[in-house]
């Protein structure tokens, strides 16, 4: 199982980070190590003292696949489900100012939570979700996946010329503006529109 995270794919994000907006997705993987059971807490690991939340909308892929094309790329996946792309942003800002990969800042132990799936036929429509997170109890982060510069079939379309996708695999597609720092005791919620999918117990 490999997680497939997309960067900067939300144009008001990209800009609280000082990010261009690039003309092709921003692709990243995280280990399999990086999954946490759910209900398990996270823990704040000791290489870094900036630990960031970013929600994001995640896609669970149901069938092998290579090259799809768009247009067959819905039937790649059949649930979608809300995760949090945990990341390191001191240990990743001296990377990124050295040119160097973001790998550790972004793939360590813990640091892609997710939530349960639910059927996508839930949706109308996959690209009008609304999806937010609240930081004991008060909202922190909400979007919505018409937002998204590069849509889901366009990530499975893009990625799968590089990396065959597996049932299983998850991508997480990009987080909205509103990222922001976790300390040891925070509790987040995750919701896609009023279902709450998602908690994370900081430690
Ligand atoms: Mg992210």
């Amino acid at each position: 199982m490999k997680i497939i995270c997309v960067g900067r794919n939300y144009a008001e994000h990209a800009k609280e980070l000082n990010n261009p907006v690039n003309e092709s997705p921003v692709i990243f993987l995280k280990p399999e190590t990086a999954q946490n059971q759910q209900r398990q807490p996270f823990f704040l690991p000791d290489f870094s003292s900036d630990i960031h939340y970013e929600t994001e909308i995640v896609v669970k892929i149901c069938k092998l696949g290579k090259n799809i094309q768009e247009k067959f790329a819905h039937k790649y996946y059949e649930e979608i489900g809300i995760g949090i792309d945990f990341t390191a942003r001191d240990l990743q800002s001296s990377l990124k100012a050295k040119g160097l990969p973001w790998e550790l800042a972004k793939g360590f132990d813990g640091s892609a939570p997710v939530g349960k799936f639910v059927d996508k036929s839930t949706f109308e429509d996959v690209q009008n979700i609304d999806f937010s997170l609240k930081k004991n109890g008060q909202l922190v982060q909400s979007g919505n996946t018409s937002d998204m510069i590069f849509k889901i079939d366009t990530i499975i379309a893009f990625v799968s010329q590089y990396f065959t996708l597996k049932k299983g695999d998850l991508i997480f597609t990009g987080t909205p503006k509103g990222v922001g720092p976790v300390t040891k005791g925070d509790q987040l919620e995750a919701f896609i529109g009023e279902m709450h999918l998602l908690t994370v117990k900081v430690r």
